[in-house]
């Protein structure tokens, strides 16, 4: 029978993979990041997708990336190029941060006119996990740096309340299906923890489920999308999207009967959809450059996801599903954690004890 291909093959890939055994669906990751000549086995009713953005061109990648059945392969480099993605939010008039592309032209003076005192400047491609940014700072009269001309946007520096993020998906006959808002905290532009579903953001959803809708009719794309939002006062703004599964979307695998790893097989493989059922409502912790701890596993609402990368500084290396069943059981969880975890963890975890305390 037909198999699913993924260009990839890092920890999403492992957990699509995963995702497809009860439903018997054959999954293979591939590396594409160690060029060879190897042809892969390919056949016509194949479908193919990818877990992350952007890949190295190679003999393997264009087979994968040239097959009919590569499931919204114009889309990737749309979105992968922070221009060409701000540029369809615009035309789509979804709300996103103010932006303009940094060119020959660019001056900081007239950044700061445009956006104020603090103006951030992403690379296009290539960034992730925060890296790629620069701050601009009118009162360090921070310069452009040369080699960010063309290669670059410009962002106003949103004071945003807080960060959330939708993870949905679209069928083949376009229809979407959403999970609850979940609220995210980033430290140094990693993800930490999230959050979901937390009632207070439940008056957000249909505004994030219209935003959303938007982007992936108007990509004419199929299965699962992350879009990223800045949350101010009762508005949500774009931060940016990912046309995949999504780190902050990993506590459905603990908190819905349909995770958002299975929900992107099934739209891709045409089968019936759902909205997923929430079953709890969950934490999830990132794990971070941290070595494995089998302590964690003696949490009563612990599941562990543990990637098997090697461990380095600002790496994710795991995470940690607890479902959150009652207060006192979360609260244990969290305070036993807080007691194993390094420094860079308290502030997460009390983040996460003040949203339930
Ligand atoms: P990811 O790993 O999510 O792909 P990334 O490197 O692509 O991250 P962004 O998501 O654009 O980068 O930014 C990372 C974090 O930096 C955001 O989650 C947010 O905390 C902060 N950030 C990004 N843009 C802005 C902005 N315009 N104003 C204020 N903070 C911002
Ligand atoms: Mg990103
Ligand atoms: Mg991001």
């Amino acid at each position: 029978s037909s198999k699913v291909w993924v260009l990839g093959d890092g920890q999403l890939g492992a957990m699509l993979a995963h995702a497809g055994k009860p439903l018997a669906l054959d999954v293979r990751p591939i590396d594409i990041m160690q060029p060879t000549d190897e042809q892969l086995p390919l056949a016509t009713d194949d479908i193919i997708t990818a877990e992350r953005e952007q890949w190295p061109e190679s003999a393997l990648s264009l087979q994968l990336s040239t097959h009919h059945n590569f499931i919204n392969g114009p889309v990737f480099g749309r979105l992968a190029d922070r221009f060409t993605q701000k540029s369809l939010l615009d035309q789509l008039q979804v709300a996103t941060a103010p932006w303009e592309l940094v060119d020959n032209y660019s001056t900081s003076a007239a950044l700061h006119a445009h956006y104020g005192a603090r103006v951030l400047l992403k690379r296009r491609t290539g960034g992730y996990d925060g890296r790629g940014q620069y701050w601009l700072k009118q009162s360090e009269n921070t310069a452009i740096p040369d080699d960010w001309r063309n290669f670059a946007i410009a962002e106003q520096a949103i004071d945003f309340d807080e960060e959330v993020s939708l993870v949905g998906a679209r069928a083949q006959d376009g229809k979407c299906y959403f999970y609850p808002l979940t609220l995210n905290l980033h430290q140094d532009g990693i993800l930490m923890a999230s959050i979901a579903p937390l009632a207070r953001l439940a008056p957000l959803q249909s505004q994030a489920e219209q935003m959303l809708s938007t982007i992936m009719q108007g990509l004419d794309y199929v299965g699962v999308m992350a879009m990223e939002c800045f949350r101010l006062g009762d508005k949500l703004l774009v931060n940016e999207l990912a046309p995949r599964v999504h780190n902050s979307g990993h506590w459905t695998q603990a908190g819905c009967h349909i995770d958002q790893f299975q929900l992107h097989l099934r739209a891709l493989c045409n089968l019936p959809m759902h909205r997923p059922q929430v079953n709890f409502q969950c934490v999830m912790i990132n794990l971070i450059g941290i070595d494995r701890d089998d302590r964690w596993l003696s949490l009563p609402n612990a599941e562990l996801f543990w990637y098997n990368k090697e461990v380095r500084p600002g790496r994710k290396v795991g995470h940690l599903n607890l479902s959150v069943h009652h207060r006192v059981q979360l609260s244990d969880s969290i305070q036993q954690l807080k007691v194993w975890m390094p420094q860079q963890y308290q502030a997460p975890l009390e983040w996460v004890m003040a949203e339930f305390f």
